[in-house]
């Protein structure tokens, strides 16, 4: 209860409380329109806070209503897309941004953006450029497709090309590949909104040659294959692999579409890591589309990479709904210097941090985690037992869904039996209320910090400066 109650007639008005010398500085710098804007609302709360007899006449004091407005200003002003750490041990994690981008394809940005630049001009001759020519020889080069083009995202790319290719016809599909892939993006949804009509062929587990060769007619117009990544089917199961697809494809005078969904450019298995289909390979089997992410295992922006026959790219190209779903010239400058990372293969595992993370070997974990046990075990006592532990985490984005990563980290749990659930969930919210949130994950009565995604070196420092900040939060 208030001492000194005030009432709603005690409270200034907007233009008052602006005049006020303590704000002086906040109105030169922020100007009339922003600083009115949060008043308004901080004395609309204020009025509020009367009519329920909850506020004092010390709340209304100009240097309490000074620092009030100030804080809301500076949360007004602060950005809404922040940095976290990423300890839930998926690599690529779709709620937290995907991919890390390159330094060495976000340094130039400020001084390409900030300028006019050739992304539609032809330097050469001074005619009109397309912008997918900045990226089409690189991905050429690195897929041995003949043409290429590129969109905002693979759905985009995949609702283009069915689109494009089979609009008004029929597409087939495996029913063992009709697949969800997160959202609204299921693959029967896609065919529709794209104006196809889906023939499903073969079983959930099960599809043959002939079960595509049968469903062939003169209303067919596209035979596609869709990478199942975010589920595996395993025992009694059989699917036709691209290259005899490619022959029945042809021979029937069709075009073979394949959604790689993830796609690497680079053979993961050399680094020991499980490997996802590449599309140099599924051009090689004679794929006449292949489609893959920027901001999967590519390690880039969002984008929807579609590489294949120059017949087939030139009709998807031309398709007017290309023109809709085109990407920007941010992401695009992005993925042009992401993609020529690809061109010095053995730097890889320096220069994309994607891959930096995925191939950090779990030895370095471990260490990691014992380095920092001392430290966060201090700054959670005496209410949580903080111990290192072998954990499992995984590439995310659909890639590989039954494959485990080796990594380590830290296992927290309360001190006590009683209210697990309660203190594990106050921690989790304390830690995602730091200064640069962290967030891990709870799994058998335990919150996991899985280090496989913190750099060593300024990252770690930064994570260990917010532990007296977490210590605060939890007292
Ligand atoms: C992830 C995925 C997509 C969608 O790609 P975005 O780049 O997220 O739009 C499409 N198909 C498959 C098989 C996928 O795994």
């Amino acid at each position: 209860m208030p001492t000194s109650p005030a009432a709603p007639k005690d409270i200034p008005s907007v233009d008052r409380l602006l005049r006020r010398p303590e704000l002086a500085d906040l109105l030169a710098q922020h100007g009339h329109q922003l600083l009115a804007a949060q008043a308004r609302r901080l004395l609309e709360d204020c009025r509020q806070r009367a009519l329920r007899g909850d506020l004092d006449r010390a709340d209304l004091s100009p240097a309490v209503l000074a620092a009030a407005l100030t804080e809301a200003v500076t949360q007004r002003l602060a950005s809404r897309l922040r940095r976290v750490f990423n300890l839930t041990g998926t690599v690529i994690h779709t709620n937290l941004g995907r991919a890390l981008l390159a330094d060495a394809a976000l340094e130039p940005l400020l001084e390409l953006m900030s300028a006019p630049n050739n992304l539609e001009y032809r330097l050469a001759d001074g005619g009109r450029g397309d912008r997918d020519e900045l990226v089409e020889s690189l991905l050429c080069e690195l897929t041995g497709a003949q043409a290429a083009t590129v969109v905002n995202n693979n759905a985009a790319a995949v609702l283009l090309t069915i689109a494009a290719l089979a609009r008004g016809a029929e597409v087939i599909v495996s029913r063992g590949e009709l697949v969800e892939i997160g959202g609204a993006f299921r693959m029967p949804d896609v065919m529709a909104s794209a104006g196809a009509t889906l023939v499903e062929v073969g079983t959930t587990n099960r599809t043959h040659p002939h079960d595509y060769q049968r469903a062939i007619s003169p209303r067919t117009a596209l035979i596609m294959k869709v990478h199942t990544s975010n589920y595996a089917v395993q025992g009694f199961a059989s699917a036709v692999d691209e290259a005899p697809l490619a022959a029945i494809a042809h021979a029937a005078g069709l075009p073979l579409a394949s959604d790689l969904g993830s796609g690497s450019l680079v053979d993961l298995a050399q680094w020991g890591l499980p490997r996802e289909p590449l599309p140099q390979e599924k051009i090689a089997a004679g794929c006449d589309v292949v489609s893959f992410s920027g901001d999967k295992l590519l390690g880039g922006p969002q984008a929807g990479l579609i590489v294949g026959s120059r017949e087939a790219i030139e009709r998807i190209r031309r398709f007017p709904m290309k023109r809709a779903l085109r990407m920007s010239k941010l992401p695009l400058a992005v993925l042009e210097a992401t993609l020529r990372l690809y061109l010095r293969p053995e730097r890889l595992t320096r220069d994309l941090p994607t891959l930096r993370l995925l191939t950090r070997p779990a030895a370095d974990i471990h260490a990691q985690a014992e380095r920092l046990l001392v430290s966060v075990a201090a700054s959670l006592a005496p209410r949580y037992r903080v111990r290192v532990m072998p954990m499992l985490g995984q590439i995310g984005s659909g890639s590989l869904p039954v494959d485990r990563l080796p990594s380590a980290g830290l296992a927290i749990e309360p001190v006590g039996r009683q209210g697990v659930g309660r203190a594990l969930d106050a921690l989790s919210a304390a830690l995602r209320d730091l200064p640069r949130p962290v967030i891990s994950r709870i799994a058998e009565d335990r919150l996991l910090l899985d280090l496989r995604c913190l750099d060593g070196g300024t990252e770690e420092t930064q994570f260990l400066a917010q532990l007296p900040a977490l210590a605060e939060r939890l007292a």
